[in-house]
């Protein structure tokens, strides 16, 4: 079968390779899930970050202030027409998504240069015909490349290492579509379980460690799988917060 979408990206490889059932609710019945309040506070927070990366850019810095209106409005908005699961309350989840994007302007956005923000990108796979495409979060004048993440608790190790894959899509993209040379790859991570403490951690990768041809194999199992029709279960710990388990365990493909 051919693939759902006319192009492939991180997103469904990483749905995929976590369980190729819940790629088939996903994107083969395209079964639409509310979102936990996690993923949307993610979601403002980008795009609060790329506003202020923007003017940035363009010269004329926005203050915490104009940044701290812009979330604040944009929460609101999107809050209106997302079905959201609260985990914790509405105005937790404001008030640390705020004190998230100060803290963002204050302590991490002075030192960066970027030159790139919130693009979109999509090139053909070498030898193929299909579509790779994904949305890089900044490139900066010294052509290293980062992602942000908004999270409760610091990552571990294992789980920086297992999220490279991403980083390696990015650069891939962004070489093949706008040229130069991706020299480091690297996540910035915001966290806290509240408004208060707010820290973050970076992690980092050299463009000499990065393995294009690993990121490839990985690519085309999960093309090939899913154009072989392979949408086997793969249960176990991440069904207890998988969005489709009540249909998984009464469905049968
Ligand atoms: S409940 Fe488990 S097996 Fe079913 S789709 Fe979700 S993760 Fe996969």
């Amino acid at each position: 079968m051919p693939l759902p979408k006319d192009y492939i990206s991180f997103n469904q490889i990483r749905t995929y390779r976590n369980c190729p059932r819940q790629y088939y609710f996903s994107y083969i019945e395209n079964i639409r899930t509310a979102i936990n309040d996690k993923v949307f506070l993610g979601v403002v927070f980008h795009d609060a970050a790329d506003f202020y990366l923007k003017q940035k850019i363009n010269g004329t810095t926005p203050g915490i202030e104009e940044t701290s209106e812009y979330f604040t409005y944009t929460f609101n908005k999107m809050a209106e027409k997302t079905e959201i699961i609260w985990n914790e309350s509405k105005e937790k989840a404001f008030k640390r998504g705020l004190a998230f994007i100060k803290y963002f302007v204050h302590d991490m956005a002075p030192g960066l240069k970027p030159m790139m923000t919130e693009k979109e990108i999509e090139c053909k796979l070498p030898g193929s015909e299909i579509k790779l495409r994904g949305i890089i979060d900044m490139v900066e004048e010294d052509f290293s490349l980062t992602d942000f993440k908004t999270t409760t608790a610091k990552w571990s190790k294992d789980r920086v290492k297992k999220s490279f894959l991403q980083m390696y899509i990015y650069k891939f993209l962004f070489e093949e579509s706008i040229g130069g040379f991706i020299k480091e790859l690297k996540f910035k991570i915001v966290y806290s379980k509240n408004a208060t403490g707010i820290k973050h951690q970076e992690h980092s990768i050299q463009a000499e460690n990065v393995d294009m041809d690993k990121m490839f194999e990985i690519i085309n199992f999960a093309i090939d799988n899913i154009e072989k029709g392979y949408f086997y279960k793969n249960e176990g710990y991440i069904c207890n917060f998988c969005d489709y388990k009540n249909i998984c365990s009464r469905t049968e493909i």
